[in-house]
């Protein structure tokens, strides 16, 4: 059984909800702890966390060009922050080992998404986790052509194209532990 890595974003360390830690791993980046401002009620929890076993790791670049390729083919790269892809990339790294499993914990919908299209496990930290995935669609209002890669010019006709969201209803059933019970062979 794998053990559960959990990988915090800036809205789940500012959420104020209590992180239960007990028996997981917790997990962060230098960016998202550079973004939590000394001296505040978000940093004093911040720091509690760090006494109680909350690791800072830097992900590796090979990671951080999967987040970002991904980004850039979802259409979520200009909503994703540089602190963002960090987040995901550590999850990647995590899901390298076979004996852990990467479970980002985020409020943020572009983080969401693309940890989906990572097949990498997330949960919401104020919502039950969303039921949707969104694929940012580039079009051309011009031509109508639809694009894969997030071009802000049409190549066809020249006219500034459009971004839009379109929703996929899915459940979110990654999250779930429906794969436990089918190990216990009798
Ligand atoms: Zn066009």
């Amino acid at each position: 059984m794998k053990q559960p890595t959990y990988v915090l974003d800036t809205s789940a360390l500012l959420s104020g909800k209590p992180i239960s830690i007990s028996g997981s791993l917790l997990v962060t980046t230098p960016k998202v702890a550079a973004e939590l401002r000394p001296g505040g009620r978000d940093y004093r929890a911040f720091q509690l966390l760090r006494e109680k076993g909350l690791c800072i790791f830097e992900p590796t670049a090979a990671s951080l060009a999967r987040c970002r390729d991904a980004a850039t083919r979802s259409g979520d790269i200009g909503r994703l922050s540089p602190t963002d892809l960090e987040v995901l990339a550590v999850a990647l790294d995590i899901n390298e080992n076979p004996e852990q499993e990467a479970v980002v914990l985020s409020d943020d919908y572009s983080i969401q998404n693309l940890a989906d299209m990572l097949h990498v496990k997330y949960l919401g930290v104020s919502q039950d986790g969303i039921t949707r995935q969104i694929t940012w669609v580039v079009s051309c209002p011009g031509c109508g052509r639809r694009f894969a890669e997030k071009t802000s010019v049409c190549p066809v006709c020249g006219t500034t194209t459009r971004v839009t969201a379109q929703r996929k209803a899915r459940l979110h059933g990654r999250t779930g532990t429906e794969q436990g019970r089918k190990d216990n062979k009798v």
